[in-house]
């Protein structure tokens, strides 16, 4: 079973009512059983919201307490980042999740480079906050871009 990030396939779930829509994603899922996951929405922020970053480490240090998730106002958002990755990670655990395929650079859904928490598009190495959860509980994370770069089956 594979997680997917919900805006990747055409949903408006992002910050700021759009999408992240990857056709080479969508024609992949058609064959493959999947569900969409949008960790913000599930953690209860709403559509459209304002966009946020982890500052001081990435998603490994807001779940160790380290780090923060701040939002463009200075708003602390970290207690519905953390509470969407637990929620993600309890479908994950449910349904047997193996792999998910995630939006990069996002602070929930980014995997091994995120927004360095600057709110200038400088990017840090790290995960975000669900995807670290999901890694280290096993499950394998791959990003849109490594559709459009690769091909999934060349991974
Ligand atoms: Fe939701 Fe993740 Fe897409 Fe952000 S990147 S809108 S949290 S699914």
């Amino acid at each position: 079973m594979i997680m997917v990030s919900a805006c990747l396939v055409g949903i408006n779930c992002k910050y700021n009512g759009e999408n992240n829509h990857c056709p080479p994603i969508c024609t992949f899922l058609a064959s493959h059983p999947h569900f969409l996951v949008c960790p913000e929405t599930m953690g209860r922020l709403p559509i459209p919201r304002l966009p946020a970053e982890i500052k001081g480490g990435d998603g490994n240090d807001v779940l160790d307490g380290r780090a923060r998730v701040i939002n463009s106002q200075g708003d602390d958002v970290t207690d519905e980042y953390v509470h969407g990755a637990y929620s993600c990670w309890e479908l994950a655990r449910l349904n047997q999740v193996s792999l998910a395929i995630f939006k990069s650079h996002s602070p929930s859904c980014g995997c091994d480079e995120v927004y360095d928490g600057s709110f200038s598009r400088r990017l840090t190495p790290g995960d975000g906050v669900t995807a670290a959860l999901l890694r280290r509980n096993g499950v394998r994370l791959i990003t849109e871009k490594d559709f459009q770069q690769y091909g999934y089956n060349n991974k």
